[in-house]
């Protein structure tokens, strides 16, 4: 079978497929693999994926695995909520991990090369069709590669969605920068390191961790672009990122001179699709399902995706190897599209929460503040096993309406007037 493109999802799929005992060819446009950007947040359903592939020992090696995480008031600096990560653990029975991307890739893709995974560069695929009983994909250089079944994980501008639905992504007028701050500077020592921290502004938010055993603090500065509002071409450039900032505290404006200036990322993501499964060929990853990244799951769905597809696999797989591909992808869609559709939706709203300005700003810090640490009631729909079926699916939480705050009269006046 063959797997289209080399990042985080595909490589987890092409691993799980192989392990199912299909051979497996992965095309990656690029002429080398690698990922950009810095430090990832993998959940407890990604890491126990990690675990049932023999994965996770290694990850932990490379990564970091946070006491806390903590969320701010980005324009006072103070702390709103908590999750305690251990006692989290404990409650899921795998960790929540945080692991440079360019580690993550490395040691998926000496997975896939153990596992005998076909690994090709420089093989950009121009289009995708089916054929009696597989699917051919076409490269860039003309030639074609043919499969009993294709799994498109090209990533947010998929050549194989357009198969399924005339979109485009969908902007979200935000930009993240990303950028690490070294062991020796005193922002580093000043900081604890076992904490993930977010600090929650009027359209801005910024994220710092500890990456690679405390060599270094991961930063990611996040902003509406008044110039993307403008319908202007060039937006989210580094004037924009000090004028965002202006108003933040001094532990985030601290953060700013250490951002890459040269490169940053316009944030869209797509409207849900239903449909993922074209005869032989199927999407995978942000493909499928591009999220905004507030609830860091875009790559944990995409390995779950792998993951969940493997198994059916398994299970529709008969004695002679040969597989019910109708039915496997029948069962892949039938529970991964509505997980995400769910991941999404709550992406969106989870964002617009995090940059509420004025009185709403207010009753989002008073619900936050009220939350009780171990309460799990916005998780448990989330961090718990992947669900291989509908019926397996958790419900989801009960959205808290921002005027049931405390906020106004008496608990103004006492508090932040
Ligand atoms: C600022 C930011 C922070 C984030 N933080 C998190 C986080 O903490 N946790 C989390 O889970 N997610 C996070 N995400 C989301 C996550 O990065 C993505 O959802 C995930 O990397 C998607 O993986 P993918 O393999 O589906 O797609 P991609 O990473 O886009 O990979 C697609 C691959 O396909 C190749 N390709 C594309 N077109 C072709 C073609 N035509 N032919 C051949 N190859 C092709 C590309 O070169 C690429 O290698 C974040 C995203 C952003 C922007």
């Amino acid at each position: 079978m063959i797997v289209v493109g080399g990042g985080l999802g595909g490589l987890g799929a092409a691993f799980s497929l192989s392990r199912q005992g299909l051979a497996v060819r992965l095309l990656e446009s690029a002429p080398a693999f690698g990922e950009v950007g810095a430090g990832i947040q993998l959940a407890p359903n990604c890491t126990r994926i990690l675990d049932d592939y023999g994965l996770l020992d290694e990850a932990r090696s490379l990564g970091v695995l946070p006491d806390a995480m903590v969320m701010r008031d980005a324009v006072d600096g103070a702390e709103l909520t908590r999750l305690d990560l251990r006692h989290l653990e404990e409650r899921y029975g795998y960790p929540y991990l945080v692991v440079h991307r360019s580690d993550l890739h490395g040691l998926l893709l000496r997975a896939c090369g153990r596992a005998g995974v076909e690994l090709v560069n420089d093989a950009r695929v121009t289009s995708y069709e089916n054929t009696g009983g597989g699917a051919r994909v076409t490269l860039a250089s003309g030639a074609a590669h043919e499969a009993g079944m294709v799994i498109a994980a090209d990533g947010l501008h998929s050549a194989a969605r357009g198969l399924f639905v005339d979109d485009r992504p969908v902007s979200s007028a935000y930009v993240a920068y990303r950028g690490t701050v070294p062991a020796e500077q005193p922002r580093v020592r000043n900081t604890d390191l076992g904490e993930v921290v977010v600090y929650v502004g009027p359209h801005c938010h910024f994220v710092h961790y500890g990456l690679r055993g405390g060599e270094m603090l991961n930063q990611v500065a996040v902003f509406e672009s008044p110039k993307a509002l403008a319908g202007q071409d060039d937006w989210g450039t580094p004037d924009e990122l000090d004028a965002a900032f202006a108003g933040t505290c001094d532990a985030v404006r601290e953060g700013l001179p250490f951002m890459w200036r040269g490169k940053w990322w316009r944030m869209f993501d797509r409207n849900p699709i239903s449909r993922w499964v074209h005869g032989r060929i199927a999407l995978l990853g942000d493909s499928a399902h591009p999220p905004l990244q507030y609830i860091a799951q875009g790559a944990v769905m995409a390995v779950e995706d792998g993951w969940v597809l493997g198994e059916h696999v398994g299970l529709h797989r008969a004695g002679d190897g040969t597989v019910d591909w109708t039915a496997a992808l029948a069962a892949y869609e039938a529970v991964r599209a509505e997980h995400c559709r769910r991941v999404q939706t709550t992406s969106r709203a989870w964002g617009e929460l995090w940059h509420l300005d004025g009185l709403a700003r207010e009753q989002r810090n008073a619900l936050l503040r009220a939350r009780d640490t171990y309460d799990y009631s916005f998780t448990d729909w989330l961090y718990g096993p992947t669900a291989l079926t509908p019926d397996q699916e958790p419900d989801m939480f009960t959205p808290v309406p921002l005027d049931s705050a405390a906020v106004g009269g008496a608990a103004l006046a006492g508090g932040a007037a």
